[in-house]
């Protein structure tokens, strides 16, 4: 059918999960059928602020959706995912997909075994300025990448290494198309019981460097990868959405600013390109092996923090 909607629902409306619910609710091919979440007056708020129902219960939302983004803490997701795909229904996960390789090599074959798509909300791929400088990426040997930001309780549940640093480790596998052979990292708990400042230097087989710095209790935010490869230096500030690059012509350097369209929404175009890749049937553009390749690359620089300060953590 042409004008088909695909009918989601949406599982944890806490911060994140109320714009889940935003964008699937302006979405043409989508319908915004329900929204659960275990805190009813929460529910309710956002179903009334989203013209939506409100499920009391997970399983009376299955029974109506096709599709359903689930946005809960990340300490719930394997739980919460595996039944919504035993139920035969497509999901978005938000990341990190699991907190175990186990659990998520398990979502994906359940997902592969009931015939539904999985995508997990990598979402710094939809980020405009990642976008722009896509075509000109071509085997980085040298990698840098930043993700600093203040303090908040949101997140906490999980360390700053699954929390954010997760979101580069996506992106370098992405790039580089491997996961490293070699990871050796160091990070500290400091405000929260887990680790919240974390560094991470990633080898690959062709000498592939990637130093990567995540932390949770900056002063200020930063959001930054720069990379290298031959004959250029690639410069993507995620949080402002700029790119810039520095190309060998010749003897000289030449500067070159591509344009970003600053006013595309990474969430919308996330969630777009799962209602797409339902409609399509199609795969997604971040599948449960994308979602699992940075959960365990995640986990390998976690054992090497905890083999140097196992007693903090
Ligand atoms: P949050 O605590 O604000 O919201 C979580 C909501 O889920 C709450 O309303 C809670 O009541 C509800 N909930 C808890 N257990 C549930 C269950 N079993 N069933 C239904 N509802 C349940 O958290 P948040 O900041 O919105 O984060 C949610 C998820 O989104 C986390 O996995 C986090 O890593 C991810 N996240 C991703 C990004 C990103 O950049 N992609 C940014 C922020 C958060």
């Amino acid at each position: 059918m042409k004008d088909r909607k695909i009918r989601v629902g949406v599982v944890g409306v806490g911060h994140l999960g109320f714009q889940h619910a935003r964008i699937v609710h302006q979405l043409e091919r989508a319908e915004l059928v329900g929204v659960f979440d275990i805190n009813l007056e929460r529910a309710e708020y956002v179903a009334k602020r989203w013209d939506t129902k409100v499920f009391k219960d997970l399983y009376e939302l299955l029974n109506e959706v096709e599709a359903v983004s689930c946005v809960v803490p990340t300490s719930s997701h394997y739980e919460v995912a595996k039944e919504i795909l035993a139920h035969g229904i497509h999901l978005f996960l938000e990341k990190p997909m699991t907190e175990t390789v186990k659990q998520a090599e398990e979502l994906v074959k359940l997902s592969e075994k009931k015939g539904v798509k999985l995508q997990i909300g990598h979402i710094e791929r939809f980020n405009p300025a990642v976008l722009a400088v896509h075509q000109f990426i071509n085997h980085p040997k040298f990698i840098e990448s930043h993700r600093l930001a203040p303090y908040n309780p949101r997140g906490t549940d999980v360390d700053v290494v699954l929390d954010l640093m997760i979101h580069d480790l996506d992106l370098i596998i992405f790039y580089l198309g491997k996961e490293p052979v070699k990871v050796e990292a160091v990070g500290v708990p400091v405000i929260t019981d887990k680790v919240d400042i974390a560094n991470a230097r990633l080898e690959f087989d062709n000498g592939e460097i990637a130093n990567v710095t995540a932390s949770r209790i900056s002063i200020e935010k930063l959001r930054k990868i720069r990379m290298f490869q031959k004959d250029m230096y690639i410069s993507i500030d995620y949080l402002h959405r700029d790119v810039e690059f520095y190309r060998k012509y010749g003897d000289e350097i030449i500067p070159f600013f591509p344009e970003v369209n600053k006013s595309l929404e990474p969430l919308k175009l996330e969630l777009e390109s799962f209602v797409s890749s339902i409609l399509k049937d199609t795969k997604p553009p971040v599948t449960g092996m994308d979602g699992l390749r940075a959960l365990r690359v995640a986990l390998r620089v976690k054992e090497d923090i905890a083999k140097r300060i196992h007693n903090f953590i």
